[in-house]
């Protein structure tokens, strides 16, 4: 039963799924439950990847701190100003200033910026900068944030210690202790996993999107793990310890059913079409997942010098392209399956 109290049995059953016929019903719920709840219109949300500096040592990603290959950056007030131009300009609704766990992004700096930008533009502002202390997380939330992103990448404690070795800090209930700040503070509230991670089963899978109709998130941001040869997951140095049948597929496929059942058990919250998605099927990835349930996408808007620096993960869709052919590409996407590029800032609608 295609409904928002599909079971944690019938999930893991349409994640395995492999029938094409079969998956059209699914597909076609999706896309429904989408138009209904959220309607035609396709939001964008233009990201500003403000550094590149990260604290911590997550398994799968590759500006993680000990990888000592990357050149690391920050961005200027300066710089980040005429990002935040650049996305009033194309007329986006909200920008994302998304960051590695970087503490030399100090509270007051981005407070600062956060209240220029409301100040002197309609945007919304999200922001994504890992697990600060609540002080930071208020004090950002005070400048004028309206939104916050942290995904909890698996909701299987076992596999997320495993992913995330740093002992103490690096615990699994940290993600969940800060959705629940994050949500006390009144911030749209977003949260996410990896889909393929080596160790998890669909039956896992199948209990991400069970936790995602319980935390009632209100933005779920889901992509495909993608493997970056300078980590130790990547590398293989930390490898898969399940049952090969019971692995799933860091797919695109297996992605768009995961949005798909999202948005079933979800039927209001925002969902986005990833980079990642985008990544692992260059062609299709991006409108498969709006036509299957994802009602956002999060066009990039960091300036070219440090787009490619910012390297959580390999070979990433629409890199060398200018912000400018970006808006132009997404219009022609969106026209083109009979949507429309949302206007406003966006938020959930209740
Ligand atoms: N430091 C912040 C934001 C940057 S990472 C934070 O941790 O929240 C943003 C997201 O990129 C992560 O939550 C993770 O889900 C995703 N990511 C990181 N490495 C990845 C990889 N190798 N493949 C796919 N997604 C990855």
């Amino acid at each position: 039963m295609l409904t928002a109290d599909i079971t944690i049995y019938e999930l893991e059953y349409w994640l395995r799924e492999t029938d094409s016929e079969k998956l059209k019903e699914l597909w076609t719920a999706a896309d429904e439950t989408r138009k209904k709840h959220v309607g035609d219109e396709v939001h964008l949300r233009g990201l500003i990847e403000i550094s590149n500096h990260c604290a911590r040592t997550c398994a799968y990603c590759g500006i993680r701190a000990p990888n000592s290959e990357v050149i690391r950056y920050r961005m200027s007030k300066e710089e980040i100003m005429e990002c935040v131009a650049e996305a009033v300009k194309l007329g986006y609704g909200t920008v994302v200033m998304q960051s590695g766990e970087d503490y030399g992004v100090k509270q007051e700096w981005l407070s600062d910026i956060i209240r220029a930008i409301k100040q002197e533009t309609e945007l919304a502002v999200t922001l994504s900068m890992g697990e600060r202390p609540r002080e930071d997380i208020a004090a950002w939330r005070e400048a004028g944030a309206d939104r916050y992103l942290i995904r909890f990448e698996t909701s299987d404690p076992l596999l997320y210690d495993r992913i995330h070795p740093g002992g103490a800090n690096s615990k699994w209930r940290n993600r969940f202790e800060i959705l629940n700040l994050l949500r006390s503070l009144g911030y749209e509230t977003g949260g996410g996993v990896m889909i393929g991670i080596p160790g998890q089963s669909y039956a896992m899978l199948a209990r991400d999107i069970d936790m995602f109709r319980k935390l009632d998130l209100d933005m779920i941001g889901v992509g495909p793990y993608i493997a970056h040869p300078e980590t130790p997951l990547g590398s293989g140095e930390i490898a898969s310890d399940i049952d090969p049948r019971d692995q799933v597929p860091g797919t695109e496929e297996l992605t768009c059913k995961v949005v798909a059942l999202t948005r079933i058990v979800r039927p209001d919250s925002n969902i986005p079409s990833t980079t990642a998605l985008a990544t692992v099927s260059k062609e299709t990835g991006r409108i498969n997942g709006l036509m299957r349930g994802a009602n956002v996408v999060m066009p990039n808007l960091t300036p070219e010098k440090y787009r490619i620096l910012y390297d959580v993960y390999p070979e990433k869709a629409c890199l060398n392209e200018t912000s400018d052919a970006c808006k132009g590409c997404l219009q022609n996407q969106i026209d083109a399956i009979g949507r429309d590029i949302g206007s406003g800032q966006g938020g959930r609608k209740r």
